[in-house]
């Protein structure tokens, strides 16, 4: 279903402050997770200031270890409710499990499947069925042929809407987190009519490397961006050498914005 042999023009998917897909480019942006009210919100206005038409968040953390931060869960969703009623940026948040598909569902308006999750089978059928666009990332190590039986998972439950998301692979190298495989984006396009977006602070890890690797993506195709950007980044819990801080995310959507104008 995911083939552009099957369909073969651009899904195209609409949201209130942007659409993605057939050329049309968004940027989801906000903290890796949510931590308070005051961070969540700060982080929402200037997101939507310099111009992000989604704000992402996460409640619900996959922590590789146990003992980190696990996210605020239902009290997260509630803030990020908050934060879509004062700027009216739609919500894209992680849903771990199939039993949490209802709870997240009715507060997100993207469902965001993790590369840690992008083979659970039953978790992919469950926002299959859950009527709301699904953000759903590569695991770090799947084929891009594998990525794309992760969507027919959701697809084949009857839920069209899908984002493919890169956010870097495991290879040999090691200076940065993950390898942003850059060549998943024309060879996803090739393959298929569903949009296809970067992640560039997973595979960068430290954030001096997410503008380049943000604009690499877009130059090669990519129809969005998701990027994690905080308040105050060394005091985040998770994931804080990634995380833009507001100047950083200003200076990316000034780049994105020509860039995007150049191609
Ligand atoms: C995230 O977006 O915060 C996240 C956990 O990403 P990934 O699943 O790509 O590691
Ligand atoms: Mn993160």
């Amino acid at each position: 279903l995911a083939s552009l042999e099957v369909q073969p023009f651009p899904t195209v998917l609409e949201f209130p402050t942007g659409k993605t897909g057939g050329g049309h480019v968004m940027v989801a942006a906000g903290p890796c997770g949510v931590e308070s009210r005051e961070q969540t919100l700060k982080a929402a206005r200037y997101v939507k200031a310099h111009g992000a038409h989604m704000l992402r968040g996460g409640a619900f953390k996959p922590r590789t270890s146990p003992y980190a931060f696990q996210g605020l869960g239902l009290e997260g969703l509630k803030i990020l409710a908050e934060a879509k009623r004062e700027t009216g940026l739609p919500i894209v948040t992680e849903v771990l499990s199939p039993e949490q598909v209802e709870l997240v569902a009715e507060y997100a308006d993207v469902l965001q499947i993790g590369a840690r999750n992008a083979q659970n089978f039953a978790l992919l059928q469950a926002v299959g069925e859950a009527g709301k666009p699904v953000l759903l990332k590569r695991g770090m190590s799947m084929t891009l042929e594998e990525f794309l039986m992760s969507a027919e998972y959701i697809l084949s439950r009857g839920n069209m809407r899908v984002i493919l998301v890169e956010r870097g692979i495991r290879t040999f190298e090691k200076a940065t987190r993950f390898t942003l495989d850059v060549s998943a984006v024309p060879v996803l396009k090739s393959w298929t009519h569903l949009p296809v977006w970067i992640d560039p602070s997973h595979p960068a890890g430290k954030r001096d490397w997410v503008i380049p690797l943000a604009l690499a993506g877009l130059a090669a195709g990519a129809d969005g961006l998701i990027v994690e950007t905080h308040p105050e980044p060394e005091k985040a819990l998770s994931d804080a050498a990634q995380q833009l801080h507001e100047h950083e995310f200003a200076e990316l959507m000034d780049k994105v914005r020509r860039l995007v104008a150049a191609l």
